[in-house]
């Protein structure tokens, strides 16, 4: 036998990390940060753990805990104090999220991008204006082009405030280039899309539900977000959105879908985003705590898949943890 090919010459500890192909650093991560009007102390999220809701008056404190890690940005996710039909407290200028982003930006060197949906501001928790009878009929779900305005009102409200970027996330056609239009007509055309362009109906986001309070009240996302089962289609939303002028392309959930974080990757040249969504948190959480698995190991290995399959930017629960051990 003549083996000539020996690739275990390059596993030894010297050379092992000059040949790695893919590293992590806290300048990849992004930290969700929960801001709560209903309360006026911090609120622990019981799937996410270590994770907490926190009120208006804690938001910076919560960034620069974030910030010692090395993390510096942020995505924000508002529960207002009043929900209603329309989700008005959704684009209102004294809002939960503005006001959070008025606060974090003026105080701190974070870089703020905001949510931008109506699930969490809305009594039926959907992501937009509702068909007539919807609650009845499950046929029935969000009324796109009335929910354009909304969106781009929320965005135009969270730019005024001053967030850094601004990420719709309801998977309502056209939601990208109607922002775009909102940010611009009122002069804030440097304020990147980061579009949550490949958004499954997943069940890998429940946890999150429980952070944000924002459970559909009746029947589910399926007629606004990607079938798990379509991988095509995923490439037909991108164009749609990098035709609307999205800065940076999005794909959520991360670990179940890396086959569309590597398609997106190869075929676009935007800065490609992954969700590593609640789900995926809780569970190497739940292995964990019951001795399973190691969770320093299975959760860097996990974001490492993610940057490998393409990923240039990381949304992740594990962030702060993460950032702390590099
Ligand atoms: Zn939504």
């Amino acid at each position: 036998m003549n083996l000539t090919q020996r690739p275990r010459r390059l596993r030894t500890d010297g050379v092992r990390p000059l040949v790695r192909e893919t590293d992590l650093s806290a300048s990849d991560l992004i930290a969700p940060v929960f801001v709560d009007a209903t309360t006026d102390e911090r609120v622990p999220i019981e799937t996410m753990p270590g994770h907490e809701r926190v009120p208006v008056d804690e938001a910076v404190d919560r960034v620069e805990e974030i910030r010692e890690t090395g993390v510096e940005a942020v995505m924000l996710f508002g529960v207002p104090e009043s929900k209603d039909e329309r989700g008005s407290r959704a684009w209102a200028e004294d809002g939960v999220v503005q006001e959070a982003t008025r606060r974090i930006t003026s105080e701190t060197d974070a870089y703020v991008i905001t949510d931008v949906c109506l699930c969490e501001y809305t009594d039926h928790g959907h992501c937009g204006v509702l068909e007539d009878d919807a609650a009845e009929d499950p046929r029935l779900t969000v009324r796109n082009d009335e929910t354009l305005d909304l969106l781009g009102k929320i965005a135009a409200s969270h730019a005024a405030a001053g967030a850094d970027m601004v990420a719709p996330s309801g998977m309502i056609d056209g939601m990208v280039g109607a922002i775009r239009e909102a940010l611009d007509a009122q002069g804030n055309t440097d304020v990147p899309i980061m579009s949550y362009a490949a958004k499954y109906e997943s069940a890998f986001y429940g946890p999150f539900r429980d952070a944000a309070d924002g459970a559909p009240a009746f029947g589910d996302r399926r007629h606004y977000q990607m079938d798990p089962a379509n991988a095509r289609e995923a490439r037909r939303e991108v164009d749609l959105d990098v035709e609307q002028g999205a800065d940076v392309l999005m794909v959520k959930p991360a670990l179940p879908y890396l086959d569309i974080v590597k398609e997106i990757r190869e075929s676009y040249d935007h800065p490609v985003a992954a969700y590593n969504v609640s789900g995926e948190y809780a569970m190497l959480h739940a292995a964990a705590e019951k001795g399973w698995l190691d969770l320093e190991s299975v959760a860097s290995e996990s974001l490492l898949s993610i940057k490998r399959a393409g990923a240039d930017l990381i949304l992740t629960y594990f962030a702060e943890d993460l950032a702390d051990a590099l």
